[in-house]
C-alpha cells in the first residue's frame, strides 16, 4: 500500500486525506522536509496558491518539493495544486513561486470572470464509469501545454485535466464530491511508480 502525503501548508486537506484513504492508500499530512521524504506520492490541495507558495518559503519546503518532482515522485494538484504544477502561471502575484512539473501555461482564477464557482459534468480520460462533477472554485484553466503534456478533459473548449509523465492536475475538486475515482488513478500512478 502506498504512503501518500498532502501538502498540509494551507487549503483543504482533509478533503484530500478523506479521499486518498477511499481510495486505499495509507494517507497523512506532509508539512517538513523530514515528512516529504518518507512518502511515495503527494497531493497539493486547493486552496490559495499565493499563500501556499509564501507558506512553502517559510517552511523551507520550496526547493525539497521541486527537487522530488524532478526526480519523479508522483505528485497531483487540484485548483491551487495545479497552479503550484504549473511551470509558468498568468494572473500570478508579482513573487509567486511554483515548483513547475507541467510544460504548461496556467491562468489563475481564469473561469472566475465569468462564474466565481459552478458545477459541471467533466468526462476525463483514464476515468473509466462516466463523467466526474467537477467543481470549480475560483478556478484556473491550462492556457498551453508542450509536446509532452497529455490533455485529459477540457470544459467549454478550456483544458481543466492534465498529465505528463508522474504528474497530474485538475483545475476542479474531486476531493468534494465523495466520488474518488480520480483520487483512485493517482493511487494507480504512485503504485506503478514503486514497481
Ligand atoms: N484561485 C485560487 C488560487 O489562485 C485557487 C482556488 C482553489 O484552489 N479553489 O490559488
Amino acid at each position: 500500500t502506498p504512503t501518500i502525503g498532502v501538502l498540509a501548508l494551507q487549503g483543504d486537506v482533509r478533503e484530500h486525506l478523506v479521499a486518498l484513504a477511499a481510495a486505499d492508500a495509507v494517507a497523512r499530512p506532509v508539512r517538513r522536509p523530514e515528512e516529504l521524504a518518507e512518502v511515495d506520492g503527494l497531493v497539493i490541495p486547493g486552496g490559495e496558491s499565493t499563500t501556499m507558495s509564501k507558506l512553502a518559503v517559510a517552511f523551507g519546503m520550496l526547493q525539497p518539493l521541486r527537487e522530488r518532482v524532478r526526480a519523479g515522485m508522483p505528485v497531483y494538484g487540484t485548483c491551487a495544486g495545479m497552479i503550484m504544477l504549473a511551470d509558468k502561471i498568468l494572473d500570478g502575484r508579482e513573487d509567486q513561486e511554483t515548483l513547475g512539473g507541467i510544460d504548461m501555461i496556467v491562468r489563475r482564477n481564469a473561469f472566475g470572470r465569468q462564474n466565481e464557482s459552478f458545477e459541471a459534468s467533466i468526462e476525463m480520460d483514464g476515468i473509466e464509469g462516466g463523467p466526474v462533477e467537477g467543481v470549480f472554485i475560483r478556478a484556473p484553466w491550462v492556457e498551453s501545454t508542450g509536446a509532452r503534456t497529455e490533455v485529459l478533459a477540457t470544459y467549454d473548449g478550456h483544458t481543466v485535466a492534465v498529465r505528463q509523465a508522474n504528474v497530474l492536475a485538475t483545475s476542479f475538486h474531486p476531493e468534494l464530491t465523495g466520488d474518488h475515482r480520480v483520487h483512485g488513478l493517482f493511487v494507480e500512478m504512485v503504485r506503478a511508480a514503486q514497481s
